[in-house]
């Protein structure tokens, strides 16, 4: 697959969308969602479909999410360029790619081998390069690189990780939707403090759930 006019015109439409419609106004985020081809994320039979606002079945019986969260989760994280961010949840590696786009230094966590192979590879092929791509259990975090100026979530847990709210250093967000799997509501965590936090709502989405372990 290519990254032809039509794929350009049809991207430029969806930002109009994000802008207008959804209401998405840092610039960062719509910048970085004009550059990035979605449609080399998914499956060629959805190609045409790429640049609407619908989620799509990846491999491991995960989803790319919307475009419009993927925008909103990326504007609350106000991501500034040369931050170190850290994602749980890579799936198909798109959000990733924004975030890379986005300047931000990102470090991300996929549970599913199938698609922490994916996202890889396709990452690379388009020459976008993660600090760091790992194969692990999210609700850990990464310590070793810790601590991280963002955290962002892409899949719905049941319980507070606790141990990312500990990767975050004073003045960092997290962006996570928490609650149970049928919806979660999307929050937002900022680190006013070692031990404190104050937490504002987003809203009612629909993700993935949060699993622990890996699946290989
Ligand atoms: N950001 C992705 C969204 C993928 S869906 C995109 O743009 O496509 C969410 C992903 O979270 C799934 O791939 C799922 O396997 C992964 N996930 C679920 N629980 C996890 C955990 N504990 N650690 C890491 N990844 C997890």
């Amino acid at each position: 697959m290519q990254d032809s006019f039509v794929h350009k015109g049809k991207r430029k439409n969806l930002v109009e969308y994000l802008r207008y419609r959804i209401g998405i106004s840092d610039e960062n985020v719509l910048s970085a969602m004009n550059e990035i081809p979605r449609h080399l994320f998914i499956e060629s039979i959805f190609e045409d479909f790429a640049y609407e606002d619908r989620a799509f079945p990846i491999l491991a019986h995960q989803t790319i999410s919307h475009p419009s969260t993927v925008a909103e989760q990326s504007e609350l994280l106000q991501v500034k360029a040369g931050e170190r961010v850290l994602e749980i949840g890579t799936g198909c590696g798109y959000q990733t790619a924004v975030l890379l786009a986005m300047k931000a230094h990102v470090f991300t966590v996929e549970r599913q081998k199938d698609l922490f192979d994916f996202s890889k590879n396709k990452l690379r092929e388009l020459g976008l390069y993660p600090k760091f791509q790992s194969f692990g259990d999210g609700f850990a975090g990464l310590p070793t690189f810790a601590p991280f100026d963002k955290i962002i979530v892409t899949c719905g847990a049941g319980t507070l990780p606790t141990e990312l709210l500990k990767q975050l250093r004073v003045g960092g967000k997290m962006v996570i939707p928490l609650g149970p799997t049928d919806e979660q509501v999307l929050y937002r965590f900022t680190k006013v403090g070692p031990t404190e936090f104050e937490k504002e709502e987003f809203g009612a989405y629909k993700f993935v759930p949060m699993l622990g372990n890996t699946n290989q």
